[in-house]
């Protein structure tokens, strides 16, 4: 028997900032998107509440409309509507909030980066709990995310627990610990919270400015269960340096905290299968990788001089958590040892911005580098299908994705040994990991020789042994990096504490 068939089935409702693909900025979205669809598959019933933005992508949601009935939530002392839609996302039922407030709160044209966001997320946590209050909603867990939902955690137990809504557990899942939405504490008070009583050591003063709230913290003191989306990430986090502050705080929760690897989603992500590539392949047939190779050669107007000439890429946010500084001796170093470079990649810190536009100009006819510093979904696939090896040289990285895809396509990784990188790549030449788990190039310390002696140890390989090169390719393609094996242990963890739940109600 399967863990989800000797298991009642769950009521799971994400409250989330993001779902891919029609309100997606990262890897929230497509967490959200994609550990819904994996839990749907095993049964359970999961329904996700969005922000309405303007900017969502309306083409993927099916038979949107107008629910009759609108919710009526609380904020700076008054009541205000909220026209609620409902609608299907890739099978997910989803309602979009669109609150009537004069502040047109997402209708903005992005996501985030408003001066008022703290106000626009607060309000729609409110508004998402007031909906499920209204609609009889009995779920067996709340599920929210990162800080623009974490409020939903103190509000559900000191506000709508007493309101009746009271069936459910709080899960609250952080994808990155750099973002914590601290704002002077007063502001807390919009939502209804009490301030007076939550600015507390204890509950959501932040650790270094008292008189600041901190809505990740709250998160953690009031949910049942708290993840973070590495194993790895989850003990980095716990130190003074990881943790950005909340160290001691998770230290003090530990007990309902746990690291759990993201999936990726397999049917976007599949050679066999992606209409963006020119030639479609897979584990048992990687010729389709060389033409995709030389295509992209041609593409991009690199020299196709020698099949054999190692191909290496990057794909990536150009920001300091992932190590801009390394991906920018990547280049000269490949080049040096006579490889190929590709970046695709784009910053929204002007000055790396203009850095990386510098290096782009410089190698704009260059034969064997080309930099394409935009965000391009289409050229990612033709990317990951070409290379030969992907570099991820993080600083950082909670979980990350790239390395997944790119072994999903036969792209080896070089990867550094941290957060979730940490525990998806293992070095082919690490002998205390078993064989069978070894699918990459790692290196620990932060600087060009770590990085360098990675990256020549795989051209090594590449270039000596091509018979074990080509093991290692189809050994990669064949990893399952699905998200089923995630989703049973966030149901496990579900499970749990719905069981308590339901315990504690019958006392
Ligand atoms: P993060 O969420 O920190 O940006 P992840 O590795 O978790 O990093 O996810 C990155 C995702 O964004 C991957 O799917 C990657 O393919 C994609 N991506 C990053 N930069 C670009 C770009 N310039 N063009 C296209 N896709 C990109």
């Amino acid at each position: 028997l399967t863990s989800s068939t000797s298991r009642p089935r769950l009521h799971v409702i994400h409250i989330a900032a993001e779902m891919a693909p029609v309100a997606k900025v990262g890897g929230l979205g497509d967490v959200v998107a994609g550990l819904s669809k994996a839990l749907q598959k095993k049964g359970h019933l999961v329904e996700i509440v969005l922000p309405k933005y303007d900017c969502m992508n309306y083409e993927l949601v099916q038979d949107l409309k107008v629910l009759d009935v609108p919710v009526e939530s609380y904020f700076d002392g008054r009541l205000y509507k909220n026209k609620i839609w409902t609608g299907t996302v890739e099978g997910l039922p989803v309602y979009f909030i669109e609150p009537q407030h004069p502040g047109n709160f997402f209708w903005r044209g992005q996501f985030y980066g408003e001066p008022d966001d703290f106000k626009r997320f607060s309000f729609f946590s409110r508004a998402a709990l007031e909906l499920l209050l209204q609609a009889g909603k009995k779920a067996d867990i709340i599920h929210c995310h990162d800080w623009q939902t974490a409020f939903v955690a103190p509000l559900y137990w000191d506000l709508y627990v007493p309101k009746g809504l009271n069936s459910a557990r709080i899960c609250f899942t952080c994808h990155n610990f750099e973002y914590q939405g601290t704002a002077p504490a007063t502001e807390l008070a919009s939502c209804g919270l009490d301030v007076y009583n939550l600015n507390r050591p204890d509950r959501m003063q932040d650790n270094s400015a008292h008189d600041r709230i901190n809505p990740i913290k709250g998160a953690i003191v009031f949910s049942n269960i708290v993840t973070t989306v590495s194993p790895t990430y989850a003990q980095e986090v716990r130190n003074a340096e990881g943790g950005r502050g909340l160290h001691e705080t998770l230290n003090s929760h530990s007990k309902k905290f746990v690291g759990i690897l993201n999936g990726i989603d397999t049917d976007a992500w599949n050679p066999a299968t992606d209409n963006f590539l020119k030639v479609q392949y897979n584990a048992n047939d990687i010729e389709g990788k060389e033409e995709n190779k030389e295509d992209l050669r041609r593409r991009l107007r690199l020299s196709s001089d020698d099949v054999r000439r190692p191909l290496v890429g990057c794909i990536t946010r150009l920001v300091p958590q992932k190590g801009v500084h390394l991906i920018r001796h990547a280049i000269y170093r490949t080049l040096e040892l006579g490889g190929q470079f590709i970046l695709l990649g784009s910053s929204p810190v002007p000055h790396i911005q203009r850095e990386f536009e510098d290096i782009a100009n410089y190698f704009q006819s260059h034969e064997h580098a080309r930099l394409i510093l935009k965000y391009d979904e289409s050229l990612s696939h033709l990317i990951y299908a070409a290379t030969d090896m992907l570099i991820i040289p993080s600083i950082f990285e909670p979980c990350g994705l790239t390395q997944m895809i790119a072994m999903r396509y036969g792209s080896i990784p070089i990867a550094r040994k941290t957060g979730g990188l940490n525990d998806s790549v293992f070095d082919v030449d690490d002998d205390t990991i078993p064989i069978q788990y070894r699918n990459g190039f790692t290196f620990l310390t932060a600087d060009e020789q770590g990085f360098n002696n990675a990256l020549e140890r795989a051209f090594n390989v590449y270039k000596n042994n091509i018979d074990g090169w080509k093991q290692l390719v189809q050994k990669d393609m064949g990893i399952d990096f699905s998200w089923d094996s995630s989703a049973s242990l966030y149901e496990e963890l579900y499970a749990k504490a719905a069981a308590r739940a339901r315990a504690a109600n019958r006392a």
